[in-house]
């Protein structure tokens, strides 16, 4: 089947979804390949919190991608409501954050980045059974509706005439000549490349060790998350509320995620009893109303893990016409605007909108 784009991308993630749409402004032609129907992987399983939970615990090389993709999520909402039928549901309803051990670790960087903040008042508090130290209140803090948000991208790119979508169909192998892949391989037959992105999550590691054992392993393993949905009221909760590793997400029409467990596995999406309880736990604990409330919803994602989380967006050392934007681990959705930028950049070879260096492929890990 003859596909000759300036583009394949391998993966319609958020990250391959929005790296489509940064390239097509360049006026690039772009394939995306997926191995489901549709987006049905991490960035559909997630949360969607704009901000890395405690991202003051976390490295630099996130909280760049994090501020430069926290300016940009307001346009794309926009955008998005504009060109297509479906709202990505960006809202910016703030969180709520109980227990703060390192407060002035966290109102530094809040400073620093320019996040706005609160020490957070009593009142906050009344639908909530913990017991709080240095609560903290970030009120600009958003989230979007992810699955929404993957719908919205598909169909604002699926419209685009340079844009070609190939889905239910798997890559298997790549064919190589002189240091370039010439072709890849997938269930659905041959296609030929001039220019390779994998955005493949989780399956990023296994994918290039088992496809290109020459080359050095790409250290990305999938960390299993599970989350619950719990069948509330709107106005039941309108804040996001994180307290200690665990958190309650409130969605427009009321309903409520819990999330999550972080547990690495193998490639396996099953849910357990114990997440469920742990979780379920959490929540009417913290919030005892919703005791009276209908779990609806369990289910699990796979979070492409990196060594502290910081992703690999680079052009492959070793071949020419590669390149890689996978490893975002618990925050490629809050990082996904900026690695599309930083990506798009690389490949066009201008000049980077970030320092490209702690997201190399060859960097230290030990050195981030
Ligand atoms: C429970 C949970 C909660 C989360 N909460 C948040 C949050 O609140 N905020 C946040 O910012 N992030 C969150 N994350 C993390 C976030 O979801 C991920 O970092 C992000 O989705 C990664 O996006 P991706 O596009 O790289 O991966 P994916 O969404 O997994 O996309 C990769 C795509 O590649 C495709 N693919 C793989 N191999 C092949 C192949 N051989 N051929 C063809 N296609 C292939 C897959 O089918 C998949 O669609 C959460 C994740 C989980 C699991």
């Amino acid at each position: 089947m003859e596909t000759r784009t300036d583009i394949t991308i391998i993966g319609s993630g958020i990250i391959g979804l929005l790296t489509a749409k940064a390239l097509i402004e360049m006026d690039l032609s772009v394939a995306i390949i997926e191995k489901n129907q549709r987006s049905l992987e991490s960035s559909w399983a997630g949360g969607g919190i704009l901000l890395p939970l405690y991202p003051w615990r976390q490295k630099t090389a996130i909280s760049d991608l994090v501020k430069q993709s926290l300016a940009l999520y307001p346009l794309l909402s926009e955008e998005l409501i504009q060109n297509t039928t479906i709202d990505p549901e960006w809202i910016d309803c703030g969180l709520l954050i109980n227990k703060n051990p390192d407060i002035k670790a966290a109102i530094q960087w809040c400073e620093d980045y320019k996040v706005d903040y609160q020490l957070a008042e009593d009142r906050l508090f009344e639908l909530f059974d913990t017991k709080t130290l240095n609560p903290l209140w970030l009120p600009s803090i958003a989230q979007a509706r992810n699955p929404r948000l993957l719908k919205s991208l598909r169909q604002f790119l699926g419209q685009h005439p340079k844009v070609k979508f190939i889905e239910n169909c798997k890559l298997t192998d790549f064919i190589l000549k002189n240091n370039r892949i010439i072709e890849i391989k997938t269930s659905q037959g041959k296609f030929p490349i001039n220019h390779l992105l994998l955005a493949t999550g989780a399956w990023t590691g296994k994918l290039t060790k088992d496809l290109l054992p020459l080359t050095k392993a790409i250290n990305i393993k999938p960390v299993k998350g599970q989350m619950l949905l719990f069948d509330a009221k709107t106005n039941d909760l309108n804040t996001m509320v994180l307290d200690g590793h665990h958190y309650l997400i409130p969605r427009r029409d009321g309903k409520i995620l819990v999330g999550s467990t972080v547990e690495e596995t193998a490639f396996d999406k099953f849910t357990t009893e114990t997440a469920f309880k742990t979780l379920q736990q959490f929540a009417v604990t913290l919030m005892p109303k919703l005791k009276e409330v209908a779990i609806i919803n369990h289910w699990a994602g796979l979070r492409p893990g990196t060594e502290h989380g910081v992703p690999y967006i680079d052009n492959h050392p070793e071949i020419d016409n590669l390149s890689i934007n996978a490893g975002h681990f618990r925050n490629g959705l809050v990082m996904a605007p900026a690695s599309a930028q930083l990506m798009t950049d690389l490949i066009l070879k201008r000049t980077p909108c970030l320092n490209p260096k702690p997201y190399q492929l060859n960097r230290l890990d030990a050195s981030l």
